[in-house]
Order: C-alpha cells, then structure tokens, then sequence
C-alpha cells in the first residue's frame, strides 16, 4: 500500500521517464496535473517550478521529440537528454526520499516502472478507441445523404417541386423558427405618401384606401438582410443593382398573414387541393411536398404563369389588384381589399422586353435564367400582345427572402 506521498514520488518519477521519451507530452501532463504541481511547488517553491516548466516548454520547442512508440518502432533509443526540469525533479525526489527514509511503505523502481508501463498501457487503449470511433463515424457518414447545394439562406427551391425535379438532399442549417410580426398603423407622412402612391398607382381606377399598416417582423428583416448579403458575396458589384423598389403584391386574404409571418410563398408545380387550407384557393399550390392535402398532380400552362413559377410583383397597384381574392375565393369584392408593398432585392436583373416566341415558353421555370437572380418582365404598354408579352412591368423572384413586406393597404372599389 502506497501512502499519498509516495504514490506522487512515483507519478513524478513517471514524469522525468516519460520527459526522456516525449518531453512535450510530459509537460502536456504535468501542465494539467494540479496535484503534482502542488506538491512540487510546495518542495522547492513556486518560481524555480515555473523556472522548470518554462525550461522544459522551451527543451519541447528546440529538441526534437522522440515518442515511446516511435522508438519501439525503429529500434532506437529514446532521446536521452538532461534538462533543467529533469534536474530539479530529481532533485525534489531526492528530497522527498531524505525526508521520508523511514517510511517503510515506500515503493521500489519496479513499482515505478510498472505504474509507468500502465501509464503507457491506459493511453495506447485511449488511442485505439478514438481511432475506433473515428474509423465508425467515417463509415456511418458515407451512409448519410449529401448535402443539398440549393439551399441558399434557409431555402430550397426544390423543396416544395414534386414533378420538375424534387429535392433528395440534406438541408445543413435551419432556417428561422422564431417568425412573428406586428402591424401598426403607418406614421402620418407614410400614410400620406402610401395612400398618394397607391391611388395613382391605380390609374385613376376609382378606389378608396381606408388604412394603412405598418408591418415589421425582424427576423424577415434578417433574413432578407441575409439574402441580399449572399448575393452580393457571389456576384460582381457593376452586375447588380443596389436599387431595391417597393412594390405591390396582391394574393389571396388566406394567404397574407402566412406570407407578413414567414414571407413571399414561392408556388410549387402541382395543383391545390380546393380543402386545403392553406393553397385551397389558389390555382397552383403553395405548399411544401409534405402537404397531406395537395394531391401533387402537376400544375400546367393554363393562360398563367408567363416567366415561371415564381412570386410576381408590379409598379402599378391596379395590376396586383386583379390577384386580389377574399377568404372565399372570390375577386369582385368591393370593401375590405387588402394588398401587400413590398421591397425587393432584385440582384442580377434579366430583363425581357420583348414578346415571348411561345406562351408558355417560361411556364414551367422554377429558377431565373441562369446567372440572374431574378426576372424583370418590361410592360409594353400599347404594344403588349395578350400571351406573350405584358402591359404593364412584372418583377419575377424564386428565392422568398429576396422580397421583405412593409405595407398592408385596405381598400374599397366602387
Ligand atoms: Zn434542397
Ligand atoms: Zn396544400
Ligand atoms: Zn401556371
């Protein structure tokens, strides 16, 4: 039976072994042993200890180090040099075995050098296991599916695409749970400039706006924020456009407090299922690919979606008036019309300003053209040929942080 003292004589004794063989690890240990260098400094004072390790941290820098196995390996001698550390060790030993030589318990250098060989013995047995264990997460990682390189700031445009190309792969990155917004009403000078805006906007169409409200929903704010900042880390400044316009959005009533809650809905490629109630109302789904109700039969070229399938914003307010539905799917209400403003990143702009060579030329595109990040459709006024091309000007975007809704305009009709 050791007693505490002798037991750190022969933990000291394993340091000035193992300092022989491997100098860094010994001072790696012994810099992490607070016992031992308890003891230590209370045998010849705190300073030449700090002396002692600074000397060994300085022998680990200069020398190269021989390790145990290395020299098993090779045959060869561990490196046999005599340090300041080495020196004052032994010489605490020596002090430590003076003043305890009468303890008749005190161990002999076979008990050292076993407790040595069983130092060694427990860090081999801690080596093979990790290697075990990194060897076992290698094989179940092979097994694990890719990452999916299409989500881009908390989306995947294939996340909710069931026929054009559904998405297989592992989203690294949650986006947000934390959504939330409020509404307020706008201050006087917002109002002033949203109700002037909004009536001319609708090109003397006669309309009524009886509010509006201020939204804001920070961490839509984030994100967008985010959105925009990834757009211009992957595009050259002179391609883009710093230009973020404000613009209108008009959906169904069902929809609005989904898209001030979590932002713009991207439709999907497959038809709503009327009960659903989420996209029920509308012609195309909105849904993820999880949505129990929307039976995921494809949504075709039906006289709708000229530049793909995308949210669509536009200058005038008397065009997002015509995608303005009430709770029931209805159009022709007269009270109560609500639309959304919205302010856009548009990024790399395409513009097409021009008439489509077929009507549903784009109908089935899910992203922008690439090396765009969104779609720029020119209304051509008078000279606008109903299918293919548009009146008045479309803003197309398939990412839904690239849209940020500040405004909710209520309004009547007469
Ligand atoms: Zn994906
Ligand atoms: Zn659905
Ligand atoms: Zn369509």
């Amino acid at each position: 039976m050791l007693t505490l003292d002798n037991h750190l004589a022969n933990i000291i004794n394993n340091y000035i072994l193992l300092a022989k063989v491997n100098k860094q690890q010994a001072f790696d240990d012994l810099v992490k042993d607070e016992q031992t260098l308890n003891f230590l400094a209370n045998r010849f004072g705190s300073v030449e200890l700090q002396n002692a390790l600074a000397q060994l941290d300085q022998d680990c820098n200069n020398e190269s180090n021989l390790s145990l196995s290395q020299s098993l390996k090779h045959g060869k001698e561990p490196v046999n040099s005599t340090s300041t550390f080495e020196k004052n060790l032994k010489h605490s030993l020596k002090s430590f075995e003076d003043s305890d030589s009468d303890d008749d318990d005190k161990s002999g250098w076979e008990e050292t050098q076993a407790l040595y060989e069983e130092l060694w013995k427990r860090k081999r047995q801690t080596e093979e296991q990790s290697i075990k264990e990194s060897h076992q997460k290698k094989e179940k990682k092979s097994n694990v599916v890719p990452i999916c390189q299409d989500y881009r700031v908390g989306f995947c445009r294939y996340e909710n695409i069931a026929h054009i190309g559904k998405c297989k792969f592992r989203h690294e990155g949650k986006r947000p749970t934390n959504f939330a917004f409020t509404l307020t009403p706008a201050t006087p000078s917002e109002d002033q400039t949203w109700r002037t805006k909004f009536v001319q906007a609708f090109e003397g169409g006669n309309v009524t706006v009886t509010s509006i409200q201020k939204i804001e929903n920070k961490t839509l704010e984030t994100m967008y924020k985010l959105k925009s900042e990834e757009i211009r880390n992957r595009r050259k400044i002179e391609e883009i456009s710093n230009f973020e316009p404000y613009l209108y959005h008009g959906t169904t009533e069902q929809a609005l407090n989904s898209i001030m809650t979590y932002g713009i809905n991207i439709p999907s490629d497959y038809k709503a299922d009327p009960t659903c109630p989420v996209s029920g109302k509308l012609p195309i789904s909105i849904c993820k690919n999880d949505c129990k109700l929307c039976t995921q039969a494809r949504h075709c070229w039906g006289n709708c979606h000229m530049y793909g399938l995308g949210a669509y914003f536009a200058d005038k307010s008397v065009k997002s008036d015509r995608y303005v539905y009430d709770t029931n799917g209805a159009k022709d209400h007269k009270t109560g019309r609500k639309m959304l403003v919205c302010k856009l990143f548009p990024g790399k702009v395409k513009t097409i300003d021009t008439h489509l060579n077929k009507q549903d030329q784009h109908h089935d595109d899910i992203l922008p053209p690439s090396g765009y990040d969104s779609v720029f459709a020119k209304g051509l006024g008078s000279n606008a040929k109903v299918g293919f091309s548009v009146i008045n000007s479309e803003f197309i975007i398939f990412h839904p942080y690239q849209c940020l809704p500040l405004y909710l305009i209520t309004y009547n009709k007469a």
